[in-house]
């Protein structure tokens, strides 16, 4: 067994959400290293995260969307045509609104439902078509949380739609799977990235958490990079609807 082409993602075209900053430049680094031309779809400029693809010799072109855009879906779909084909999706943009839940306004709750559920379902949905038409198959990641299992506080909307990701990621790996379609996710635990600065600045909050970690650390992007090549290589073909955490032992406790 070759165990380099297992896991290699050479001749690969791979769009990642959310490439600029935090988990998605992680996924993306790590997605690059393998082989993969990474399509990085951000609001903002992702001038970082090329830097550090650029420096190992890899490949990334910046595909810039808001993801809240009407469009957003038709947008990515033009910019990322030149690529011939992606063969993989990972769905890792998401924002999250903290509130206690009798205050949770209309507009916080959309919003993130809108970008954190809705979006993984129609831009899988936009790529998966195009995998059926042309019979070659597919891998799409998602970015669930520790939330997909536990409740959290105050962020239900957050919880709702993480909670629905590993759902989701569960019924279209169902209906997929036959199209040789790998439908996966990984659930971050606790990462220093700024989804969590305003808990990693409340001292109380940020001791709790921290006491609470097996491993003793929070997480960082880098961390993301092994299971992302997983899932996104030939290693995990016959894996179907799973979610895996990177998590330095927050479930197991
Ligand atoms: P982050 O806030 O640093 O990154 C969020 C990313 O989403 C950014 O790249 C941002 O530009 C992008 N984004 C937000 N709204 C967008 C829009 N309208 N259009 C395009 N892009 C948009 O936080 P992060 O921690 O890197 O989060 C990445 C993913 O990981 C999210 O889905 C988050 O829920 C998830 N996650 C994070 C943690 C953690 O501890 N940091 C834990 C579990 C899950």
């Amino acid at each position: 067994m070759d165990i380099q082409s297992l896991f290699s993602l050479e001749g690969k075209n791979a769009v990642v959400t959310g490439a600029n900053t935090g988990l998605g430049q992680g996924v993306s680094v790590g997605l690059a290293a393998a082989g993969a031309h990474v399509y990085g779809v951000a609001r903002r400029s992702c001038e970082e995260t090329a830097a550090k693809i650029k420096e190992n010799g890899g490949e990334f072109t910046e595909v810039i969307v808001d993801l809240s855009a009407e469009d957003a879906i038709a947008q990515i779909l033009a910019k990322t045509e030149s690529a011939g084909r992606i063969d993989i999706l990972v769905n890792n943009a998401g924002i999250i609104r903290r509130n206690d839940a009798a205050d949770v306004t209309e507009e916080d709750w959309d919003a993130v439902i809108n970008l954190n559920e809705r979006m993984v379902f129609f831009l899988s949905q936009a790529f998966a078509k195009t995998w059926i038409a042309d019979g070659k198959g597919g891998k799409i990641i998602n970015i669930a949380s520790m939330l997909s299992y536990q409740g959290g506080i105050r962020v239900p909307a957050y919880t709702a739609s993480k909670s629905a990701v590993l759902g989701m990621t569960r019924a279209l790996a169902n209906e997929w799977a036959k199209y040789n379609i790998n439908v996966n996710a990984i659930a971050p635990g606790y990462m220093a990235t700024n989804n969590t600065a305003q808990l990693r600045d409340d001292e109380n909050r940020s001791a709790e958490i921290l006491g609470r970690i097996p491993a003793g650390r929070w997480g960082t992007p880098e961390d993301m990079a092994g299971a992302a090549i997983f899932l996104a290589s030939e290693a995990s073909s016959y894996m179907n609807g799973f979610t895996i955490a990177v998590d330095g032992g927050w479930l197991a406790r």
